[in-house]
């Protein structure tokens, strides 16, 4: 049976993201940083509605040596997984004259930080079966930029420099490597925004709404699965059409 790691994966895109997987019939490693019981709530659903394995993992990702811990860990147990999606994540909106040097190193170490170490610790066991797909999760904040979010789109604009690299090195063992990029999505991340701004970003969106969870998984499934077997080191950006 494949098996699809996931990071950041007890709510919002990580959450949408296990249960599409699910539905296609991969089992599933769930890491999560503090919610340990909505984790083991969303794994009991899995295992529940789609008959699937699930491994609930807790790990903070911007700490290399717990990121590493965590998928060695679950590769002892079920091997070498066919898709890594760093999902991990955290947004923080600040004047850029305001963001101290401890902001900007924890938004980096998480953001971009995580999506680092985690591939490293999948890809030795990848490249020795010559396959794999890596997704990583992006933002179009990374690739347009965004105020009073410096730190946050300097990070994800790494994670696709760190995409569209790492694609081209190791294409040539059989591993793809993407990511997508996406808009503003209904998800906690956006908690900290009023329902007039959330009405206002959504009137700028050509397809007029947010984006939903099940938007960005649909297209993270996709980008790891065969109809994209030819396809490495893009950026997709899944954004209603904002960019
Ligand atoms: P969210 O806040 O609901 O989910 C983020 C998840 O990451 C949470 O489960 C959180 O616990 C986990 N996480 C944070 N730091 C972690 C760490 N150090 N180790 C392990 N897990 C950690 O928000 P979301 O919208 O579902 O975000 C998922 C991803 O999508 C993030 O990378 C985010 O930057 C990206 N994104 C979101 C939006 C949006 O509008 N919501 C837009 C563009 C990109």
């Amino acid at each position: 049976m494949p098996y699809v790691i996931i990071t950041g994966a007890s709510r919002g895109i990580g959450a949408a993201t296990a249960k599409v997987f699910a539905q296609k019939g991969y089992d599933i490693v769930l890491n999560y940083c503090h919610s340990q019981q909505k984790a083991e709530d969303l794994a009991a659903f899995l295992r529940k509605e789609y008959h699937v394995q699930v491994l609930p993992m807790q790990a903070d990702v911007s700490n290399p040596k717990e990121a590493e811990t965590f998928i060695r860990s679950a590769m002892v147990v079920w091997g070498t997984p066919s898709v890594l999606v760093n999902n991990a994540g955290i947004a923080q909106q600040k004047l850029f004259t305001d963001i101290t040097w401890e902001e900007y190193q924890t938004m980096m170490n998480t953001n971009a930080g995580g999506v680092f170490s985690c591939c490293k610790a999948v890809l030795p066991a990848m490249i020795h079966v010559k396959k794999g797909a890596i997704v990583n999760v992006s933002s179009m904040w990374g690739v347009s930029g965004a105020s009073c979010e410096v730190h946050y789109s300097a990070s994800k604009a790494a994670v696709i420099g760190l995409t569209k690299a790492l694609a081209k090195e190791v294409g040539p063992s059989g591993i793809t490597v993407n990511c997508v990029a996406p808009g503003v999505i209904d998800t906690d991340m956006n908690g900290i925004l009023s329902q007039e701004t959330l009405n206002g970003l959504a009137e700028e969106t050509p397809l007029s709404r947010l984006g939903t969870p099940e938007d960005i998984a649909r297209a993270i499934y996709f980008l790891a699965s065969a109809d994209a077997a030819f396809i490495t080191g893009q950026v997709l950006t899944v954004d209603g059409g904002i960019l």
